[in-house]
């Protein structure tokens, strides 16, 4: 039996059954490439959904651990933490924000944001203010809130009853947002980018006039930037491609390049609602992983990490455009930076199989989109090497 076999035979004895793995048995990793544990090499353009916007093992972020890692691994939020405090500094300096509430996950950064707008509402406006509108086919995280705050049954089929509060519109479609907001509507909660949903892009002017909207009806705006954020759009923050500003804005998957850290990101005005005692986290922000996320944030910040997610996106768009004069069975490439989207009209799960085979890892979502989210180092070779095994593919189709 080989080394994989057996460990894909343990796996299945005692991890929950929650996901349904490839068979796969991950090993190393290093820039955009991951070997599994028989050494074989896949060009990963799935990077960890989106997380390793760094590459495997980015040398600051490992060397950051590292250090961190022999000094103090973990303290409570019930005394200060240097590294937490320098992080949240980066954040704010380089975004709308004034205050930073750190978390462990996206559903958790979610979760604080959900917390926050009902709890500045009733500061403010009294008990009967407590409805959130997000959007239909978004995608927000796995708790019971976050899976409530989507309307997708195949997410939250069996776990009901479910958190009650939540109005849902199709995404991009402003009068929908008109006329569901209400006397009882607290906020708003959107995807810049809808990510799990099929990377989709709304209509030019969606997000400022949803941002009129909220203005006009004094309610929160709280982008989930969980996916778009962090440069995957060639930006810092997605918002900042549409001179939009929210008053939220949740971040987590690529805020550490690996390491599990989440943060909601607030203006002082709404993040005063939160004060001592009501809310918190065990390893929210701890010096571990706030210290990776410091070095993270260097690289985003410091480097020509933006301008590649940018020139890497055009080019990647360019060249599935190629392909798309080739196949029928392409819809539409859509995207932004290096957050991107082929849609077909066949489903696009075994194509994520034969990739794999043939030492490439992509991703399908929404059934027939398949989703393209290199590191954003990524280089014009491997997105060549990449297309030249995904061409073969559709080639044999
Ligand atoms: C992945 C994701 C989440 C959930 O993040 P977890 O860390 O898995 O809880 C939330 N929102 C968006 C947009 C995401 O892509």
């Amino acid at each position: 039996m080989s080394n994989a076999q057996s460990w894909i035979d343990r796996g299945l004895t005692h991890v929950a059954k929650t996901y349904g793995r490839y068979p796969l048995v991950a090993a190393r990793g290093k820039g955009c490439w991951l070997t599994d544990i028989d050494g074989k090499k896949y060009l990963d353009f799935f990077a960890g959904v989106a997380v390793n916007n760094l590459g495997h093992c980015h040398p600051e972020v490992v060397a950051a651990l590292q250090d961190q890692a022999g000094k103090l691994l973990h303290c409570s939020n019930f005394f200060h933490i240097p590294q937490q405090i320098e992080l949240a500094g980066m954040l704010c300096e380089h975004s709308f924000g004034d205050r930073v509430f750190f978390c462990n996950s996206g559903a958790e950064a979610n979760e604080a944001a959900l917390k926050l707008a009902r709890k500045y509402s009733l500061d403010n406006h009294g008990h009967d203010r407590f409805e959130i509108i997000t959007a239909k086919n978004s995608f927000h995280g796995r708790t019971i809130a976050t899976i409530s705050a989507t309307d997708q049954e195949k997410i939250s089929t069996g776990f009901g009853p479910l958190v009650p509060g939540f109005k849902y519109v199709p995404f991009g479609d402003l009068e929908a947002v008109k006329t569901t907001i209400g006397p009882q509507t607290c906020a708003i909660m959107l995807e810049p980018i809808q990510g799990e949903g099929g990377i989709n892009i709304p209509p030019a002017g969606y997000l400022q006039a949803v941002r009129e909207l909220c203005d006009q009806n004094g309610l929160l705006l709280i982008f989930d930037e969980v996916q778009v954020g962090l440069g995957r759009t060639g930006k810092l923050f997605a918002y900042q491609h549409d001179g939009v500003e929210p008053d939220v804005m949740t971040l987590a998957k690529a805020l550490a390049a690996g390491p599990p850290i989440g943060a909601m990101v607030a203006r002082e005005k709404y993040a005063a609602a939160l004060g001592a005692g009501t809310h918190g986290s065990t390893f929210g922000g701890n010096p571990l992983l706030a210290a990776a996320g410091v070095a993270a944030m260097n690289v985003y910040l410091n480097g020509d990490i933006l301008e590649n997610s940018v020139a890497m996106g055009n080019y990647l768009r360019a060249q599935l455009e190629q392909l798309q004069t080739k196949y029928s069975f392409i819809a539409q490439v859509r995207g932004q930076g290096l957050m991107v989207g082929m849609e077909l009209t066949i489903e696009g799960g075994g194509i994520v199989k034969t990739a794999l085979d043939r030492g490439l890892l992509i991703n399908c979502t929404a059934g027939k989109v398949l989703r393209f989210v290199p590191p954003l180092i990524v280089t014009d070779e491997e997105i060549d090497h990449m297309i030249e095994i995904l061409d073969r593919i559709f080639k044999e189709l």
